[in-house]
């Protein structure tokens, strides 16, 4: 073969390479528009019907060289390819940086959360229990300058002869304590029908982590008006966490606050496993704040210092830290509550290690 030739022969087949390039991002533009008519209707990316249909046309009309087999396995991945292309692109959920790359800041009251705001510490009872704990409590918060104060009036606990929560009377013993000290309040809601309900005394809406994956519930607090705490699962996934996440964003709801508060491992030396590396992971997928729960992650009073650091010094836009006048009698989570002296030491050390600002606001 003549050198000429050889060398006509290589300018067509880098011609050929061009349009199938061409040809190839044609089909994906395709494929890509296809996901977008499909996505929001709950069909299946992957259609095995369709794509033995398209293999067995093509194979039916293919007159070589290539052998059947070939041309089955070249498109094959062609095919893999394109669904890729659609996966990418379901990824991109409402609430992921890739749909959003500004921080949300979650406001409520005279509260913000996220973004360039100092984090937020939220702190108060497990359990409301009296008008005069949640006083307490709440002067001694005041005093400290906490403006979001906690305290559960629907408790999940693990045995159904325990204390469980005050319901609505505990809802309204919080919102009192809270305007009488100038602070706004967070409780958990654990039932669908109750969450519209709960507006009318909070700012702020926990799901808790055994409801975290409770569809329902996180439909209806997609539905309201009020910031969403929502709070990892047990044994949940950072993915899973971002999906119920997903799912309160896509009724409409986009302020949401994401809690890292431990995960079940078997490791007995503390309550939870605290997935520290979860903070991170989360503000990196997702643009809402973070805050982590250094209570319930531990189950322990010796250790909150260190770990409240940690979670300061990963990101964490805010820490839940449960706080009781008199822990020893609490009527639930006894041993990881502070008393009002040891919350105010944690708060005296985080300062003055510059992982909070002095000044109380
Ligand atoms: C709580 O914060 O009151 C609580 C019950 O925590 P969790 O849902 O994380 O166990
Ligand atoms: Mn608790």
């Amino acid at each position: 073969m003549s050198k000429e030739r050889f060398e006509e022969l290589r300018r067509q087949l880098d011609a050929v390479n061009q349009d199938i390039l061409e040809v190839l991002n044609r089909r994906a533009e395709l494929v890509q528009e296809i996901g977008q008519l499909k996505s929001g209707k709950g069909t299946e990316r992957f259609d095995p019907i369709r794509e033995k249909e398209m293999l067995d046309k093509l194979v039916a009309s293919n007159e070589g060289p290539f052998p059947s087999d070939t041309i089955r396995h070249l498109f094959k991945q062609i095919f893999q390819a394109s669904l890729g292309l659609q996966e990418e692109e379901k990824k991109s959920l409402l609430i992921s940086r890739k749909n959003q790359s500004a921080d949300t800041v979650v406001t409520f009251g005279n509260v913000s959360i996220g973004g360039n705001n100092q984090p937020l510490i939220i702190s108060g009872p497990c359990s409301v229990e009296t008008v005069d704990q949640m006083n307490a409590v709440g002067a001694h918060l005041q005093t400290e300058g906490i403006r979001l104060l906690r305290g559960g009036a629907y408790k999940p606990r693990t045995s159904p002869y325990d204390f469980q929560g005050l319901g609505v009377e505990g809802l309204k013993i919080l919102s009192e304590t809270a305007k009488k000290y100038g602070m706004t309040c967070v409780s958990e809601i654990v039932r669908p029908e109750d969450i519209e309900m709960s507006c009318e005394y909070l700012d702020v809406i926990q799901i808790g982590a055994r409801n975290m994956q409770n569809f329902e519930l996180l439909k209806e607090a997609g539905s309201v008006k009020k910031p969403i705490l929502l709070k990892r699962g047990l044994s949940a996934t950072i993915e899973e966490l971002l999906y119920a996440a997903e799912y309160i964003a896509s009724r409409g709801n986009s302020q949401i606050i994401l809690c890292e508060r431990g995960i079940r491992t078997y490791e007995k030396a503390t309550r939870n496993t605290l997935d520290i590396s979860a903070v991170p992971i989360l503000k990196q997928e997702s643009h809402l704040p973070v805050i982590v729960d250094i209570a319930h992650s531990t189950g322990r009073k010796d250790i909150m210092f260190p770990i409240a650091k940690a979670a300061l010094a990963v990101g964490a836009d805010g820490l839940i830290i449960e706080t009781h006048n008199e822990p020893a009698v609490a009527l639930s989570d006894a041993k990881q509550q502070l008393d009002l002296n040891q919350f105010s030491t944690l708060l005296k050390q985080l300062r003055e290690s510059g992982y909070l600002k002095d000044t109380v606001e």
